[in-house]
């Protein structure tokens, strides 16, 4: 943990950056809700929050714009989302660094997080000439039938802390161009990051030009601004990213008015080492997907099956790159691990530790790492082989915790890695081609992403990104994502002069 360092002052930090990007000091400064870095633990800004009525008067005046917005030609609303991609990039090096601040990012993330947020702007300037639908064959003669996408109407944005302004952007690119007003409730954690990219958003509409007054808007809160959001009729879908948690009370909620959700919840992702895995490349793919971003990531590696003929070759050396990963200040220094988000983070992780050894498990690493402040929580990751999938391996905890299980039989690991409420990402590493397709075939992996010789994080915008299951169902970002954000019309036109009814039905009068 020898890592040379610097020091950074936070506050003063954050505050410079949110001023060169434009955001009034009064919507950070002398609020009511605080926002810490998890870099020192110190209280970094104090955000003013919204009240209901004032969540409703931006939900109001989102639709309102949403009105005139739909009648914008696609092709037009993607110039807006090719100008938030220009401000992006200028602004990367800033925002990027306010992840960091914000979210406890080690700085390749932080900038990658953002760059992600410029991928899926290009994605969605192409896609802005591309929603169409199919034209269907009719059984009638003399008429076409087609389908056509329009916009849907304001689209709620719920995002958890992990990934503070990437979900938001791939929502929110693909909202705008396919005509949607977009309502962001961003983490309570992670506000700063939102007022920083609805800054940049409005640099873009600035050089856009005549873009409808309250287009975007962001409610500064903590959950119960979501429930509002939630709950407001003028808003028919809401994309909610976090916990399975909160995706349980939003999704009946949205159910309950018949409002569409697209719901990204929590992972718990395996990866198998298979006998004639590359165990090179087996063993970079598992230490970035299971120690990178401090384990914070809904794709994280949590669980790994390794084949008993690898496991004494493959374990030791992951345990030696668990001992030697450098964990510290992702801002002072070049460490590859940082901070976990806060002292619950922290404790959760201890909990589920302790239940791990109780349960049988040997646990590798674990233990806080002082970087500095007694107010922020760095912990060496840790690895806990167990005797056999139970207890805490089970269910997500939030932290570097990767659970290793030896395997025998292929048929039986694949039952043990479909056998958890999550469905989110999964992996192989084989070079047995009979392995790899069975993994992706229907009998396979039941996850959402499927992955073959790379790990289970990591995605790029131009898949469809989601789970199954417990993960919610939800799919965002690439393909044919942007589906879930219009509304299909099916369209008959009959151009003959007679009137036949389908399926040879009469109704003479
Ligand atoms: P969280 O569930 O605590 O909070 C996420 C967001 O939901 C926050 O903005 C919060 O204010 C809001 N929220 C919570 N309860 C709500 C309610 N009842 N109504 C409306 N809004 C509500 O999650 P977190 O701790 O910020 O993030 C970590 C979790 O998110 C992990 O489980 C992780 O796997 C998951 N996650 C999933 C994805 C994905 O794409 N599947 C991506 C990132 C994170």
């Amino acid at each position: 943990m020898n890592i040379a360092a610097k020091a950074v002052n936070v506050v003063e930090e954050a505050a410079a950056i949110l001023s060169k990007l434009g955001v009034a000091e009064q919507l950070y400064k002398g609020g009511d809700m605080p926002s810490y870095s998890p870099v020192t633990g110190q209280e970094i800004a104090r955000l003013k929050t919204v009240s209901a009525a004032e969540a409703a008067a931006k939900i109001e005046a989102a639709d309102k714009a949403f009105r005139a917005w739909r009648n914008v030609p696609a092709p037009k609303r993607g110039e807006l989302i090719r100008l938030l991609g220009e401000e992006l990039r200028a602004a990367k090096a800033d925002l990027g660094r306010l992840v960091s601040i914000e979210a406890g990012k080690i700085t390749s993330e932080g900038l990658g997080e953002v760059q992600e947020m410029i991928d899926i702007c290009d994605f969605a300037v192409g896609l802005s000439r591309q929603l169409y639908g199919l034209t269907i064959a009719t059984e009638r003669p003399g008429h076409r039938m087609m389908e056509t996408w329009h916009p849907l109407g304001v689209v709620g944005i719920i995002t958890a802390f992990n990934f503070p302004v990437a979900v938001w952007s791939w929502n929110t690119a693909l909202a705008l161009v396919c005509g949607n007003a977009v309502v962001w409730k961003p983490s309570e954690k992670t506000p700063l990051t939102a007022l920083a990219s609805q800054a940049i958003l409005e640099r873009a509409i600035a050089r856009f030009g005549e873009v409808p007054e309250g287009l975007s808007q962001v409610l500064i809160g903590d959950r119960a601004i979501g429930e509002v959001m939630v709950d407001n009729p003028k808003v028919p879908l809401v994309s909610a990213t976090g916990s399975t948690r909160m995706g349980r009370e939003v999704g009946p909620r949205l159910a309950k008015r018949f409002a569409r959700s697209i719901l990204e919840l929590g992972g718990n992702n395996a990866g198998i080492v298979c006998p004639s895995a590359d165990l090179d490349m087996a063993l970079r793919a598992v230490a970035f997907g299971a120690m990178g971003t401090a384990g914070q990531r809904c794709t994280t590696l949590r669980r790994l099956f390794v084949h008993e003929s690898v496991y004494d070759t493959l374990v030791p050396r992951l345990k030696k790159a668990y001992a030697s990963v450098s964990v510290g200040n992702p801002l002072e220094t070049s460490a590859l691990v940082g901070p976990l988000i806060d002292k619950p983070a922290f404790d959760n992780m201890q909990k589920a530790l302790t239940e791990a050894k109780a349960q049988g498990g040997t646990v590798t690493g674990g233990e806080r790492v002082e970087a500095g402040q007694a107010t922020a929580y760095y912990v060496k990751p840790a690895l806990v082989e167990m005797p056999k999938q139970q207890g805490p391996v089970v269910e997500e905890t939030f932290a570097p915790i990767l659970y290793v299980m030896k395997y025998t039989d292929f048929d039986a690991v694949i039952a043990e890695h479909n056998a958890v409420g999550a469905g989110l990402s999964s992996s192989i590493f084989t070079l047995d081609m009979r392995e790899a397709e069975t993994f992706l075939s229907s009998e396979g992996s039941d996850c959402g992403i499927a992955n073959v010789n790379i790990g289970t994080s990591g995605a790029e915008i131009g898949g469809a990104f989601g789970g199954e299951k417990e993960t919610g169902g939800g799919r965002e970002s690439g393909s044919d994502a942007w589906k879930a954000y219009m509304r299909r019309a099916t369209n008959t036109v009959n151009y003959s002069k007679a009137l036949p009814l389908a399926q040879g039905v009469s109704f003479d009068i």
